[in-house]
């Protein structure tokens, strides 16, 4: 038996369904003044992992009423023709955001490529102006995953003011800007990482833990304290039993005994990545129709 029996079972799925009809509202009301919000989604290569990405989140731009603007360049592009590529993109009045699928070919620099784009169209909430800004707690463009985390946690726990968060990693792209959106929400913030010591005495203190890692498994039931609520961003492919399949960096099965909630791998974050990448979309055609309306 469960030592806590009323585990709730965070829906990443029914939550980003909920997010994507917000902001296909919002979208068809900018649409009735004759404005729509456009999308370009630059890729470099044919790595399969990348193309499936991009055709869902050009599908799901086209979902919510946004204009998707595909970039399909062979993998042999150079960076000076592709950082040409972003100025046009940065110029065109139509696109109201960019992404660039990563990872780049390693003949890229892929810092001077994100860095080159303009940080109101930075979706992806990487450029060091909008990691700058959300480290000092201001309203930017926030990284999707996390900020698709964050909607999960307020809609499981409501207030955070006080609670205590332990991130595992410190990525760019998942752990620091995690740990900078706990922080603006008042939590109490501990990261750690590969190199932590005892990253499992550390984590038994959380009321709220994240995992960010990219190992299958690694945090199972003794990692938690009752009552913890888990955040599984990992996702992980093994071959189990004899099939492939995907699990994330917590042990599901083994942390339902400890946790208070808890994301499935998956059906958690993943589906609230993109959700979050066209809200992102959303509010920069919001941020530039501002920025020119002031001007
Ligand atoms: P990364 O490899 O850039 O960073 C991993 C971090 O984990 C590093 O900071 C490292 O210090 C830490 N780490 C490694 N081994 C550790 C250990 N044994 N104990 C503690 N910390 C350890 O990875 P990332 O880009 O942050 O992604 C992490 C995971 O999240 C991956 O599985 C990735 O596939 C997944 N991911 C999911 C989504 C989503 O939409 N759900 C988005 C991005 C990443």
């Amino acid at each position: 038996m469960n030592a806590i029996p009323s585990v709730k079972l965070i829906d990443g799925k029914a939550t980003s369904a909920r997010v994507l009809a917000e902001v296909r509202e919002e979208v068809l009301a900018l649409r009735e003044h004759g404005i729509q919000p456009g999308l370009a989604v630059v890729l470099v290569g044919s790595d399969p992992a990348s193309q499936v990405y991009v055709r869902n989140k050009v599908l799901r731009a086209e979902e919510v009423g946004i204009r998707s603007l595909e970039h399909k360049l062979p993998a042999d592009t150079g960076e000076s023709a592709l950082l040409q590529l972003i100025a046009e993109l940065n110029d065109d009045p139509a696109v109201n955001g960019i992404l660039v699928q990563l990872p780049l070919p390693g003949h890229i620099d892929e810092n001077r490529v994100l860095q080159a784009i303009d940080p109101l169209k930075d979706v992806d909430g990487f450029h060091s102006e909008n990691v700058g800004g959300l480290s000092q707690g201001r309203d930017v463009l926030t990284p999707c995953t996390p900020a698709g985390c964050m909607r999960l946690l307020h809609d499981t726990c409501g207030d955070l003011s006080g609670k205590h968060a332990v991130v595992i990693g410190r990525s760019n792209i998942v752990g620091k800007p995690m740990a900078a959106l706990l922080l603006k929400a008042h939590c109490t913030v501990t990261v750690v990482h590969s190199r932590s010591a005892n990253l499992r005495e550390l984590c038994r203190q959380a009321d709220i833990v994240v995992a960010a890692v990219g190992k299958p498994r690694l945090v199972d039931a003794s990692w938690l304290k009752p009552g913890a609520v888990v955040i599984d961003v990992g996702i992980n492919r093994i071959d189990e039993d004899g099939r492939s399949k995907l699990v994330g960096d917590v042990d599901f099965d083994s942390a339902l005994a400890q946790a208070a909630a808890i994301t499935p791998v998956p059906g958690g974050v993943g589906p609230m990545t993109i959700a979050y990448l066209m809200k992102n979309t959303l509010a920069a055609a919001r941020l530039q129709r501002a920025g020119a309306t002031a001007e």
